[in-house]
């Protein structure tokens, strides 16, 4: 429905009826399918096939279609012309926080996993906010973010570091040509929203539009402040480009390394992992192996120690009612997780107790053997060693010996008779 019919209906028409002419039709010229490319930075749902036919082919860079991506990253490189001032440095540091919210507040705890409630105006306006981060449409992310959780480090899971590598789980998947269109069928709750598809759509309009914004506050700052020594060209570097490839990369980390790095308190079917300095980074996401076992709760930190400043966020937005029902942790997952405490607990004082024997033992026997070579190689026992005879050997008892009686000449052998 959302794609581009007439060509859909001719290509089902020929993938039923002539194999040969489909593989003509799947196969336009390269003028052609640049045309589509071009196109689809502003509709991204036009497509000369099927999305069904798209998922199902193999992995495969996309260039003409990443280009705005690689323009977002060499945009970073225009700091070289228009130089910092605290300002823009300050701008840029707080749009990454702010928009890391939208990211993890409503991209994935609201579009994704619906941990919370809003009025379909407040859902508009939630989905306007995710615009402005660059990371397409909320359907697409939620549809992505969906079947990565059916899919947990399976062969189906299109950014899993432990089946196509690092690079290809933090940057690479989204630049292939199947991951682009969004299955509708899977988020049929949010796809029956016009507002949210035509978003989704055109998801190059609010990143423009902030863009814009982000030039004309510059361009209005230099002449109303000057002293803050920014313009509306630093701006849009500082603002846009750098502040929006660092939340690319906060927000791909997720996908990444919370598949290799930290703790695992629950046993999930995946790999996901808890990392506090993750968890900082993308305020609260990093808490990936608790989210992983419970993905309903809108806190991704179950503790008050595991630091998850989009919930207090989220928790301070419920009190003014424009969201609510904020999902909670269920008590069987912390008794969950108090079992798998106390048996690491166990784990690691047997695996300590252990490791001391050994340690003492390395400690010992090098010591018992110093001990035995100095003993061997001191002076006063190679001087021992060295003497055939004993001390005792040649100890002369001659004063200890009675003398024997003169009266007696044959001495003592006489007192045996
Ligand atoms: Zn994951
Ligand atoms: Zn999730």
């Amino acid at each position: 429905m959302l794609y581009c019919e007439k060509a859909f209906r001719s290509s089902f028409h020929f993938i039923h009826n002539s194999r040969l002419t489909y593989h003509v039709r799947s196969q336009p010229s390269l003028f052609r399918r640049l045309t589509v490319s071009f196109l689809q930075w502003i509709d991204s749902d036009y497509t000369l096939e099927s999305p069904e036919a798209i998922r199902a082919q193999p992995d495969g860079v996309n260039l003409v279609r990443c280009i705005p991506f690689i323009v977002l990253h060499l945009g970073c490189l225009g700091v070289l012309w228009v130089g910092w001032s605290w300002f823009a440095v300050w701008a840029a540091v707080a749009l990454y926080f702010v928009r890391m919210f939208f990211v993890t507040g409503i991209f994935h705890r609201y579009f994704s996993h619906k941990t919370y409630s809003t009025s379909r105006l407040g859902q508009f306006i939630l989905a306007l906010c995710t615009g402005t981060t660059v990371q397409r449409g909320p359907l697409w992310w939620a549809y992505h973010h969906r079947h990565h959780h059916l899919h947990s480090d399976e062969p189906e899971d299109a950014h899993s570091p432990h089946v196509h590598g690092f690079l290809w789980s933090h940057i690479g998947w989204i630049t292939s040509k199947r991951n682009f269109p969004t299955d509708y069928t899977k988020v049929k709750d949010l796809a029956k929203f016009p507002e949210l598809v035509w978003l989704n759509r055109f998801d190059l309009v609010v990143p423009l539009l902030f863009a814009v914004s982000l030039f004309g506050l510059g361009t209005w700052l230099e002449t109303a402040t000057p002293s803050l020594g920014t313009s509306g060209a630093q701006l849009l570097v500082w603002g846009f480009f750098i502040s929006t490839t660092a939340l690319f990369h906060g927000t791909a980390s997720i996908n990444s390394f919370t598949h290799l790095w930290g703790r695992r308190r629950f046993q999930t079917t995946d790999d996901s992992r808890n990392s506090f300095i993750l968890a900082l980074v993308t305020l609260g996401e990093g808490w990936h192996n608790n989210h992983h076992r419970y993905q309903s709760a809108t806190r991704n930190g179950f503790y008050w120690w595991e630091v998850d400043p989009t919930y207090y966020t989220l928790k301070v937005l419920s009190w003014t009612r424009f969201i609510w029902g904020l999902k909670p942790v269920p008590q069987s997952i912390y008794e969950e997780a108090a079992r798998s405490a106390h048996n690491d607990t166990v784990q690691q004082a047997r695996q300590s107790s252990v490791q001391e024997e050994i340690n003492a033992f390395r400690k010992v026997v090098p010591t018992a053997a110093a001990i035995a070579l100095a003993t061997v190689n001191s002076p006063e026992v190679a001087t021992q060693l060295q003497k055939k005879d004993g001390p005792a050997m040649h100890k002369d008892v001659s004063g200890q010996v009675a003398a024997p009686n003169p009266g007696n000449a044959a001495g003592p052998a006489s007192t045996d008779i």
